[in-house]
């Protein structure tokens, strides 16, 4: 079955192999080792010089363990869809005191307001969802960073999940304080592992704020990365060693531009011929470089057309939640070439 959902993704053959190896200790000088390379690789990915510590969890355990281990006096959610909504969800269930300011299903962040929420002085952390992937709206952070930085006091926690690997996000020069993705999307691999890095700003700010969880807290998971690169609990060692296979993949073999462009290639055949027979979700400015959202204007039978994809080995997405039958998404990321991408889309046009 080859995965054209928006993650987790078709993972390749030799990764999956990879991760069928013996395993390691976790309190081993080889696991440190991994890691040592591991943050090696994401730094250059990421842009970055700071430290990038992981979490053996889905993406969402990044979401809450920043959260958790930043919030001091308020944060402000800027959500545009599901997942910039699962901050707020994650504040209120720690029962921090948060704000949320919606854009809409298929809007993006406003630059005046969110210059108009900074401005207010209330918040220490604000949340931004850097590409939102119930919607297929990527956010600009160029824009909103020229906002940001503006607030230096304001910690900036991105979500990349959904982008991480296929787009160019450069963590220093945007000025995000905590850039976080997850493993299963355009990285390659499967789910299990989430990716944080962490500013200078965040390092002295965790020593600022009480502890309000143990296995989530930051603070205990970069105070052991910083003594040894390990972890203060067992991590998922098969996929430390797939991310380690496959960051060295990326940064050596495929090379972390080529990457880029082959995301933006995908993207770019999916919209020509989503605006050829249907119609853009996104408005394209806002359109994402790792997912596309189709609205259903040839009115089509969506159900029946995921039961004809999958007797042909294709997994389809729906459109998210209220938008499940007016729209469909198209996940074009990870390591999905242009062929198969074709190949993928030819078939839909054979159901219709
Ligand atoms: N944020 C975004 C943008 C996502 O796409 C997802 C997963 N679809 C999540 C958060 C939640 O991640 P996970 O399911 O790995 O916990």
């Amino acid at each position: 079955m080859k995965l054209f959902i928006p993650g987790p993704v078709d993972v390749r053959k030799d990764l999956l192999k990879y991760m069928s190896k013996p395993l390691i200790g976790h309190r081993t000088r080889e696991i440190s080792d991994i890691q040592k390379r591991i943050q090696k690789n994401l730094r250059k990915i990421m842009k970055t010089n700071n430290p990038v510590v992981l979490l053996t969890g889905s993406g969402t355990s990044a979401m809450e363990s920043s959260l958790c281990s930043l919030v001091k006096k308020k944060v402000a959610v800027f959500s545009i869809g599901a997942f910039g909504n699962r901050f707020y969800d994650i504040a209120k269930a720690h029962s921090l005191d948060v704000d949320k300011v919606f854009f809409g299903f298929g809007n993006h962040i406003e630059p005046k307001i969110f210059k108009e929420k900074l401005q207010s002085g209330l918040y220490d952390v604000i949340t931004v969802t850097h590409n939102e992937t119930s919607t297929g709206i990527m956010n600009d952070l160029k824009t909103l960073s020229k906002i940001w930085k503006q607030y230096p006091d304001v910690l900036v926690i991105v979500d990349s999940i959904s982008s991480f690997g296929g787009f160019d996000l450069p963590v220093d020069d945007l000025g995000i304080d905590v850039l976080l993705t997850a493993t299963q999307k355009s990285l390659g691999l499967p789910p299990g592992i989430a990716i944080m890095s962490l500013s200078e700003k965040v390092l002295k700010r965790l020593e600022e704020v009480e502890e309000r969880s143990y296995y989530l807290s930051l603070r205990r998971i970069y105070k052991k990365h910083k003594e040894n690169y390990q972890y203060p609990t067992t991590p998922n060692i098969s996929l430390m060693m797939a991310l380690d296979y496959q960051l060295d993949y990326i940064v050596n073999k495929e090379g972390i531009d080529n990457r880029f462009k082959r995301h933006k290639i995908l993207a770019n055949y999916t919209r020509e011929w989503a605006k050829k027979h249907f119609k853009l979700f996104a408005e394209e400015k806002y359109a994402s470089q790792t997912v596309t959202t189709i609205v259903n204007t040839k009115n089509l039978d969506l159900d029946k057309l995921s039961v004809n994809l999958k007797k042909k080995g294709y997994l389809f997405a729906h459109g998210y939640g209220p938008m499940k039958n007016k729209t469909f998404r198209i996940g074009h990321m990870a390591d999905r070439t242009l062929k198969d991408l074709k190949k993928y889309i030819k078939e839909i046009e054979k159901s219709w």
